[in-house]
């Protein structure tokens, strides 16, 4: 059985995240038990909630235990099987953690699925197609359900989530209105994703001068808001929001490292009727086939071609885990493992 490289967590961040709360290890894979599937994984995939379930606090997640290797979606490829239902080659989407190999229980549901790369790249089913493209299509359909015509707003506009958001509204005929940091990604934003505009939130100092912005590019107000980061930018969309909008709570990045992401003006959602409602994408198992079906056509017809940040190898995640609580990805966080 081959050597597996394995990123364990070896203790719990003070504030901010750093790559030495992580350590690379290596073990040999066990021999496969009757049911059991080897996977090679080629990608890992990089998700804000990691930094939750790296503090030892009460939250929708279990904490990611002390020297156990770090939990997360990964794709790869069977490559030796006592499963009947899997076949060496089959391409696979699990949650394998943040390892180059893992030894799977395939008979236990939902463990790993078979996936298709014939119209979409095996990375993807971490992505658009995969949870960050689910957690999209909950949060506009069964949250903000927009009706044709609507104007929404997303922060975190080009990430995993923002990207498949952006296709996804736009094929329900509304108007889409990215909030992101930086030029680039808010021209990309723009020119690649199809968003109506895109509001770099970096220029504003307050809450006030990006409410002005938000002002110009939703000239009939806000019906929908897709909420990733909190803080200021939640501050000025509450002042834009209309009467009976409805606010998705997906994320608080800007809170992940414990730091307060206060709201200055909680009235706003009594005197605008607004419906405010958080959600965890796994609780909703049920939806996942069609927002699928949907994500995956959307990516099959290149109507939504999203973008990756690859990290090259196992030793290269700590890093690119830390740079995308910062910012630094450009679509996708991935690690090629
Ligand atoms: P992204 O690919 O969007 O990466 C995170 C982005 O957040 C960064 O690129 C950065 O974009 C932005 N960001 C980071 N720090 C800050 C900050 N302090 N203030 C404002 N923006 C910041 O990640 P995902 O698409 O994977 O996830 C997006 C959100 O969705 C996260 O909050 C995540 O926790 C949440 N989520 C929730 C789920 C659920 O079930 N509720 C499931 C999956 C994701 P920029 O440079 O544009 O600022």
């Amino acid at each position: 059985m081959p050597t597996n490289q394995q990123i364990v967590l070896d203790n719990r961040p003070q504030g901010e995240a750093a790559a030495d709360n992580f350590k690379l290890v290596s073990s040999e894979t066990p021999a496969l038990a009757d049911g059991q599937v080897l996977v090679k994984h080629h990608f890992l995939s990089l998700d804000p909630y990691m930094r939750g379930r790296m503090n030892d606090a009460k939250s929708y997640a279990q904490p990611q235990a002390l020297g156990e290797v770090m939990g997360g979606g990964t794709v790869g490829e069977v490559v030796e099987s006592k499963n009947p239902k899997f076949a060496a080659g089959d391409k696979v989407v699990g949650m394998g953690g943040w390892q180059t190999y893992s030894v799977v229980d395939a008979n236990q549901p939902g463990a790993l699925r078979k996936v298709d790369t014939t119209h979409v790249p095996l990375s993807h089913y971490l992505g658009a197609v995969g949870m960050p493209g689910v957690t999209a299509w909950y949060g506009l359909v069964k949250i903000i359900n927009p009706k044709a015509g609507d104007t929404l707003v997303i922060s975190a506009a080009t990430g995993a989530v923002g990207s498949a958001f952006g296709a996804l509204a736009k094929a329900r005929g509304c108007r889409v209105v990215g909030i992101a940091g930086g030029p680039e990604k808010c021209q990309y934003a723009e020119k690649e994703l199809g968003f109506d505009a895109c509001i770099d939130y970096k220029l504003h100092k307050d809450s006030a001068s990006l409410g002005k912005a938000l002002k110009e590019a939703c000239p009939k107000g806000i019906d929908g808001y897709f909420e990733n980061v909190g803080g200021m930018v939640l501050d000025a969309v509450l002042t834009r929001m209309n009467a009976f909008g409805r606010i998705a709570m997906c994320g608080m990045i800007a809170g992940y490292n414990g730091e307060p992401v206060p709201l200055t003006y909680p009235q706003l959602i009594l005197v605008n009727r607004l419906k405010v409602e958080g959600f965890i994408v796994s609780e909703h198992m049920e939806v996942w086939p069609e927002a699928l079906a949907e994500l995956g056509t959307l990516v099959g017809t290149g109507k939504l071609r999203p973008r990756e940040s690859v990290a090259d190898g196992l030793a290269a995640a700590p890093e690119a885990f830390i740079g995308l609580l910062k910012g630094k990805n450009f679509g996708k966080q991935l690690v090629k493992v």
